[in-house]
């Protein structure tokens, strides 16, 4: 293998799974047992990804799975949906705070939200600030559950003039005017959080503030249980390289409020995987030179040792927990039983295979 295993004690805590299994015939659960494997990771914490067009609630089945698969995975259920734009009122039994309760029953440790990423956000059709998810928040904040939450993008994806082909056909481009501004997913997010400051929230990808980090310092400053990940986007990193000696000191002051992710997805090769690590983790703790993210060459930090620990492990066990919670196979039957309906007859076949294997 060309990467070196990590030094430190890490926890990956965003990864996702988009397959069943990779090209080679390879499972999703081997498929990242070997990510591990390699890196020499202490635990990884799957989000899910179950709303969108393409997506259904088999991805919170199958990262239950593979919690029961693997004893050091954690993971972070999502939210589920009877139809696009989502109805003003879900329907009885659906409701967000039903949907979260029986997750955090199954087992999960945590929410996952994509609802802010501005595709998503318009496909739902929903202020993120409404009385719809209003109830859900309250609970996850009186829980102290901790939450991802993907809100908004690169500011670059609402510019017409940098709109290309390429972005364009990859769904990065929010410049025909249909989408809502970054500004005002911006807005919807601030009352969220005025509404419950005390919301236990990681916002995904350094809530897109890498050139504003200001913002950042206000908003720490005004919520003590936020903070954000440093799961790349490419961007980001330029932005830290940019202004090099300001983050450094950035990090070491909100060591509490960063922590370390990769969004490695399944079915891509463990090779893509496991250099997103080796990026994000020698970015944090070594002054190497290597290529880096957006095709640039990046210079690793550095930090101080306590930083890097904060960094890596120890901010995802202060908010999720030391040990992943345990699956409960009754709960997660049940959970099969009632949604099994919104899976494709494949889906079901696959679901059935698992259940005869783990539970
Ligand atoms: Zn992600």
């Amino acid at each position: 293998m060309e990467f070196e295993r990590v030094k430190h004690k890490v926890i990956d805590s965003h990864l996702h799974i988009e397959a069943w299994e990779n090209k080679d015939g390879v499972s999703f659960i081997d498929g990242f047992d070997e990510y591990i494997e390699n890196m020499g990771l202490h635990a990884v914490n799957i989000a899910s990804l179950p709303s969108g067009k393409e997506r259904n609630v088999s991805n919170n089945i199958m990262i239950a799975f593979y919690k029961l698969a693997h004893k050091n995975a954690f993971a972070h259920g999502g939210l589920i949906y009877n139809e696009y734009p989502a109805p003003d009122k879900m329907p009885e039994g659906m409701d967000f705070v039903t949907q979260y309760k029986e997750l955090m029953e199954i087992g999960f440790d945590g929410m996952k939200m994509l609802e802010g990423k501005p595709s998503l956000h318009k496909l739902v059709g929903k202020d993120l600030s409404c009385d719809l998810f209003d109830p859900f928040f309250a609970e996850l904040e009186k829980d102290g559950t901790h939450l991802i939450f993907h809100v908004n993008d690169p500011e670059e994806f609402w510019s017409p003039a940098l709109a290309t082909k390429e972005m364009i056909e990859r769904g990065w481009s929010y410049a025909d005017g249909t989408y809502a501004s970054n500004e005002e997913v911006y807005r919807q997010i601030n009352r969220v959080l005025e509404k419950h400051p005390n919301l236990c929230v990681n916002f995904a990808h350094f809530f897109f503030y890498s050139y504003h980090p200001e913002i950042l310092d206000e908003l720490f400053s005004k919520y003590p249980n936020m903070g954000v990940d440093i799961t790349p986007g490419g961007e980001m990193y330029t932005a830290f390289d940019n202004n090099r000696e300001y983050y450094k000191e950035f990090f070491t002051k909100y060591s509490k409020r960063i922590q370390l992710g990769t969004d490695t997805t399944f079915p891509y090769p463990t090779h893509d995987f496991c250099w997103l690590m080796d990026r994000v983790y020698r970015y944090l703790a070594t002054d190497d030179e290597f290529q880096g993210f957006a095709d640039r060459v990046n210079k690793g930090m550095k930090l101080p040792n306590e930083t890097i620990e904060d960094i890596v492990y120890k901010n995802f066990e202060r908010t999720v927990g030391k040990k992943p919670r345990e699956i409960n196979k009754t709960a997660l039957k049940a959970y099969i039983e009632k949604y099994r309906c919104l899976m494709s007859e494949e889906e079901n076949e696959r679901v059935d295979a698992l259940c005869k294997r783990y539970l």
